[in-house]
């Protein structure tokens, strides 16, 4: 067994990162663990263009790399190792991982969210043969090929901007006749002559011999039905909460998205969450930043008052 740990972050994304930098930066003994990609879904965004400060477009690969580095320096350890079960009860809590068991004295909740599926036929035989959850992973296997964007929310906006870095055409096509993006990603899209939409419309199927090769589209007014040729799909259609890990652990809400309040504190004594994963109304970069942060400073708190 190894030495007990002030915090344990679990992901590695902005909140994890932010929070493993405050831990770090205040000499509490820290680790983060991060089971896949570093950076979490910001990592796969390009244009991380309403962070303040990243006015000079870095992108979200390059701005979650310099929260990792920084959080490193400061003294947080970093370890790729996926957490399999949680022990939360006790005043010392057990992180235990695939190969690994940790004590800690605070864990701080930062797994973030995944991508939500369509759930239509083709999707999952198709994925990763033209279907796709991630513009920045998959847009240049798509140079100068159609694609089609599912979803009107910024991230489908957004990533069909930027598709249309590389595809001939992007087709985005939306259940309502208005996108739920904002404004100024909306302006951006209509401006852009690379992009064209089919409104009111959902896709029902998608269709390819090992490869995509076209989507099926239901109009929910005229309920006309027409196949659309495509060489990708990108879907954005929202995202779930990353936390089967700790159900039954903390309380929760109906779509699982873990209850705190203002200072992250979740209703476990010594248990945080911080970022996506949490119940919260503006899931951004900055918002996940701030969480950590204050989720790593009430940490402090309650570990001095505590122990
Ligand atoms: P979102 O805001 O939940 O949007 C999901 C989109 O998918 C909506 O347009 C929704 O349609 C559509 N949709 C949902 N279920 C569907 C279904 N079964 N069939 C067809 N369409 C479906 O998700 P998001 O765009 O991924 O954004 C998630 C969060 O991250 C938001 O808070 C967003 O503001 C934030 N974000 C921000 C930025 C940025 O600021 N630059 C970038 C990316 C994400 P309806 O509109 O009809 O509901």
């Amino acid at each position: 067994m190894q030495d007990i740990y002030d915090i344990i972050v679990i992901g590695g994304g902005p909140a994890g990162l932010s929070a493993g930098l405050y831990g770090a930066r205040s000499r509490a003994k820290t680790l983060i663990l991060e089971k896949g990609k570093w950076g979490g879904q910001a990592a796969t965004t390009e244009e991380l263009e309403n962070y303040p400060g990243s006015i000079e477009q870095p992108t979200g690969p390059e701005i979650t790399a310099r929260m990792k580095r920084q959080a490193e320096e400061f003294g947080a350890e970093t370890r790729a190792e996926t957490v399999t079960k949680l022990e939360l009860g006790g005043k010392i809590k057990k992180v235990i991982t695939e190969s690994a068991e940790y004590q800690a004295k605070t864990v701080i909740i930062a797994t973030g969210a995944k991508p939500r599926l369509l759930g239509c036929p083709g999707e999952l035989e198709l994925r990763g043969k033209g279907v796709s959850y991630c513009a920045t992973c998959d847009a240049d296997f798509f140079t100068d090929l159609r694609v089609v964007v599912v979803g009107g929310g910024d991230s489908a906006i957004q990533e069909a901007i930027y598709l249309t870095k590389f595809a001939e055409k992007v087709t985005v096509i939306h259940r309502r006749d208005e996108l739920r993006a904002a404004k100024s990603i909306q302006e951006r899209a209509f401006a852009n002559p690379k992009i064209d939409f089919i409104w009111d419309s959902v896709v029902i199927e998608i269709k390819g011999d090992g490869i995509v090769e076209s989507v099926v589209v239901k109009n929910v007014k005229t309920n006309e039905v027409k196949e659309v040729q495509t060489d990708g799909v990108f879907m954005f259609v929202g995202y779930d909460p990353v936390s089967d890990l700790v159900k039954g652990l903390v309380d929760m809400d109906e779509r699982g998205y873990i209850i705190t309040d203002e200072n992250m504190s979740t209703n476990v004594e010594g248990v945080f969450a911080a970022g996506d994963v949490r119940v919260k109304s503006l899931r951004q970069v900055v918002t996940a930043a701030s969480d950590g942060a204050i989720a790593a400073v009430r940490a402090e708190h309650y570990i001095s008052e505590n122990f």
